[in-house]
């Protein structure tokens, strides 16, 4: 892995995926955060997959779990898990949010739209 995939200076950029944050109707399962630039998107499982979208359009291929409880770190490139570095907190969400979220969009028969 190349460390200049990391940038260990770098906060999340917010609680949960700035894409559907961004969106009326946009929820996510889980996310993830970008290990480059801190860009917090959505998993694959996720309806819009943020995340790997963000990987493909920046090259920015790896990306941390920010899941609580969760550190592991994972190269959409290579399509597997990498060892990282330690980032600058916070390092998942707040407790208070739900998953999925955002709290108020998700659908009722959300399980039936992950991929
Ligand atoms: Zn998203
Ligand atoms: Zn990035």
């Amino acid at each position: 892995m190349d460390d200049d995939q990391f940038d260990t200076t770098v906060p999340p950029s917010g609680d949960g995926c700035v894409e559907c944050l961004a969106t009326p109707d946009g929820w996510w399962f889980h996310l993830r955060r970008c290990a480059k630039c801190g860009h917090v998107g959505c998993c694959d499982s996720s309806p819009s997959q943020h995340g790997s979208k963000h990987a493909l359009a920046t090259g920015h291929r790896v990306a941390q779990s920010f899941e609580p409880g969760e550190d592991w770190f994972w190269d959409y490139f290579a399509d597997d898990y990498v060892d990282g570095y330690e980032l600058p907190p916070p390092h998942w969400h707040p407790l208070s949010q739900p998953t999925p979220g955002p709290a108020g969009r998700v659908p009722r028969d959300w399980q039936d739209k992950l991929h």
